[in-house]
């Protein structure tokens, strides 16, 4: 496929929604540690868990070699089991609620708002005696409204599992996400808010989860004495190398950078954006500030049937557009197990949304040549209408 010149010259391909950067300090963090005695189990790890917690401003981070096992080990030691119904979001990655089947528990999936976060509103009329948990996921980096959920679940006596993937640097009333849940859960995927490859973290103020976590990602043993250790549970090997932990803890001085760069460009989309007749940009208002993982947006339905054609028009043109998500119960694996399912605003998000190119990778005139584009693009599909 051809795409167009870049703004910044750079021809070589597409710009994508997300991307990592990375920089010679990384690089050299990474070279440190693989000329070292210790390429895992050793000290980098351990001080990548207490810059998280210090950064998050929470009591312990636990590092697992992703985020979806780490979502593994949050659910197990919340004591998630068989028969146990979690209410979650079906817009998000199918990590989320899969990791609730893998311990056989069933997830309960709630409509969204038009932000692409779950519909607070609707989640205590979802509530049985089976009930155990709640897990949010913060879409796109904005923070769901997450006192509200405290309360709701406050009053039912259930957890609530933030599944923070997107908003590692996010806040919610001048705290950080991430501070709130009994458990919350960040990725440092590569195209996440920051990187260590892959890998990810379940950050808590319990004592008793970080211990538990702690067994689960390494075999269920503890070391007693010289040779001897003891394995108290059933557990995997989910540990994250010590090489990641640095490439981790490199990129986490410059996270906030990141994010100030995101939201410089994401600022200027919604400058661009502002008051469009066919589309309209996620909105974040105080006391929320997104950590900009997502620049999502919302076609009008005059354009829904012309999204492929969206989509494929921008690609043509190296905008690496991306929709985020299918609702998680259309999955053939879903519908196999639940039935069809079929919840209003999470469809029509799923037919409206699409997800801009904004990361620390890109220029502000790279972000230019997509609003550019993409005004362009849509004002030459919307003459041509949908026709039903
Ligand atoms: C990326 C992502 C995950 C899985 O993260 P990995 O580190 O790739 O395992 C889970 N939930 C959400 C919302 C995600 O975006």
């Amino acid at each position: 496929m051809a795409y167009k010149r870049r703004a910044d010259g750079d021809d070589s391909g597409m710009i994508s929604y997300s991307q990592q950067m990375i920089d010679e300090a990384d690089i050299e963090a990474v070279v440190k540690v693989l000329r070292s005695s210790h390429l895992t189990q050793g000290k980098e790890v351990e001080a990548f868990e207490r810059e998280i917690a210090s950064y998050v401003g929470i009591k312990h981070a636990i590092t697992f070699n992703s985020a979806t096992s780490a979502l593994h080990g949050a659910y197990h030691s919340a004591g998630i089991s068989q028969n146990d119904e979690i209410i979650t979001t079906p817009i998000t990655f199918v990590a989320t609620s899969n990791m609730m089947i893998e311990l056989d528990a069933k997830p309960i999936f709630c409509d969204v708002k038009l932000d692409g976060n779950i519909d607070e509103r609707f989640i205590e009329r979802l509530i049985t005696s089976k009930t155990k948990a709640i897990v949010p996921v913060d879409f796109g980096g904005k923070s769901v409204e997450i006192d509200t959920i405290l309360e709701i679940a406050k009053k039912h006596n259930l957890l609530v599992i933030d599944d923070a993937c997107h908003a590692f640097g996010g806040e919610y009333k001048s705290k950080k996400v991430g501070s709130f849940a009994d458990m919350s859960i960040f990725s440092f995927h590569a195209i996440k808010p920051f990187t260590t490859g892959e890998g990810g973290c379940v950050v808590t103020n319990s004592d008793e989860y970080a211990a538990k976590l702690r067994l689960f990602r390494s075999h269920g043993i503890v070391k007693k004495q010289f040779y001897n250790s003891d394995m108290l549970q059933m557990g995997h090997n989910y540990r994250l190398s010590d090489f990641a932990a640095a490439l981790g803890r490199s990129q986490l001085k410059k996270v906030d950078d990141f994010i100030a760069h995101r939201e410089k460009i994401a600022l200027y989309y919604d400058e661009r954006f502002h008051n469009h007749k066919l589309f309209a940009p996620v909105k974040i208002e105080a006391p929320i500030k997104s950590s900009r993982h997502l620049y999502p947006l919302v076609l009008s339905p005059s354009l829904h049937c012309q999204k492929e054609d969206i989509f494929k028009a921008l690609h043509v043109k190296g905008i690496g557009v991306q929709v985020h998500y299918k609702p998680l119960y259309k999955n053939s694996f879903y519908e196999k197990l639940y039935g069809r399912q079929s919840l209003h605003v999470s469809e029509d998000f799923y037919k409206s949304e699409l997800s801009l190119p904004c990361h620390q990778g890109m220029s502000l005139k790279d972000a230019q040549y997509i609003a550019d584009t993409f005004l362009e693009l849509l004002e030459h599909y919307s003459h041509r209408g949908c026709s039903f």
